[in-house]
């Protein structure tokens, strides 16, 4: 089916645990991990990392996420205050597989420390990756299924761990406690994606954020409206996903909201499906979308509500 040269599916990948750490030259003027009443200065690439960053590390981190709110993280570009903010980083997080290759970009050209660098992505175990827009390239959007988002908390700790030592005893608690919360919210959305008919639990995504979502949690995406980010599709393209969305009755379009909806409302005049342009993934957002749980809980309540 056509469907499937839009998103082609690849078997699973099976691939080992590992923590990227990039050496540079130059320490910031850094903080002493670990003494009393001291913070360690973690930096990240995006909101979502540093709430789960803060819930881990609690009162022992400051976490800085370069791209703010609503922010979109595929085409962000560091200011020169931002080169600072990484320089002076105790720790750096980040994604990995094309997400944000722009923080790493920025430590190779600029400053940074000798500064541990983890990915969260990549060369989870267990992980089966999802083909990204590119050839040869993977989805990055892996913490959109809650399983994988429990396996970024451990690689947090574990980096938390690395650099603050004396404080590994809470950072273990304090992500003991955040997994099981995150266990609820994965109850949560496997409930609530039952409430929806199983005919109706077919997609189109603006970008392809939530592919790892829809395999854990059986959603279909029939297409995505955009071929890769920053970029306006083919008009071969987009005829094929109107096709697509035709055939197979989708009933909705999906969109986060710092994209552009032009696209979607020509995608949907043609065909009739509706447009949901809230959702989020790669970015908190306003209140109540200020934390990753509250995101994952908005999206599932945004496609319940469209898809029922
Ligand atoms: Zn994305």
């Amino acid at each position: 089916m056509s469907v499937v040269s839009v998103r082609p599916r690849f078997g699973p990948v099976l691939v080992a645990a590992a923590v990227a750490a990039i050496g540079l030259s130059a320490c910031g003027p850094g903080l002493s991990s670990g003494a009393p009443g001291s913070t360690v200065s973690v930096v990240t690439t995006t909101t979502v990392f540093a709430d789960m960053i803060s819930n881990v590390g609690g009162a022992y981190v400051h976490v800085t996420s370069l791209a703010g709110k609503n922010a979109d993280v595929h085409t962000f570009e560091p200011k020169p205050a931002d080169i600072q903010t990484i320089a002076n980083a105790k720790l750096l997080v980040m994604n990995g597989l094309g997400l944000d290759d722009w923080l790493e970009r920025a430590i190779t050209n600029g400053s940074a420390s000798g500064t541990p660098l983890v990915k969260l992505g990549v060369d989870l175990p267990s992980v089966e990756l999802l083909p990204g827009e590119g050839p040869g390239t993977q989805n990055p959007h892996l913490w959109m299924d809650v399983k994988y988002a429990e396996l970024y908390v451990d690689r947090i700790a574990a980096a938390l761990k690395s650099v603050d030592p004396a404080r590994a005893r809470p950072y273990d608690n304090q992500a003991v406690a955040y997994k099981a919360r995150l266990e609820t919210v994965d109850a949560g959305v496997r409930s609530k994606i039952a409430a929806i008919p199983e005919a109706n639990r077919r997609i189109v995504m603006f970008h392809d954020a939530f592919p790892y979502f829809a395999r854990e949690y059986g959603i279909t995406i029939v297409g995505v409206a955009v071929e890769a980010p920053g970029q306006d599709p083919s008009a071969g393209y987009s005829a094929e996903l109107i096709r697509a969305i035709r055939d197979a009755g989708v009933k909705a379009i999906f969109s986060e909201s710092q994209f552009p909806t032009k696209l979607l409302d020509e995608l949907a005049s043609e065909t009739g499906a509706k447009v949901v342009a809230n959702l989020y993934d790669d970015a908190l957002g306003d209140p109540p979308v200020t934390s990753y749980e509250a995101l994952i809980g908005w999206d599932v309540d945004q496609l319940v509500t469209a898809l029922r």
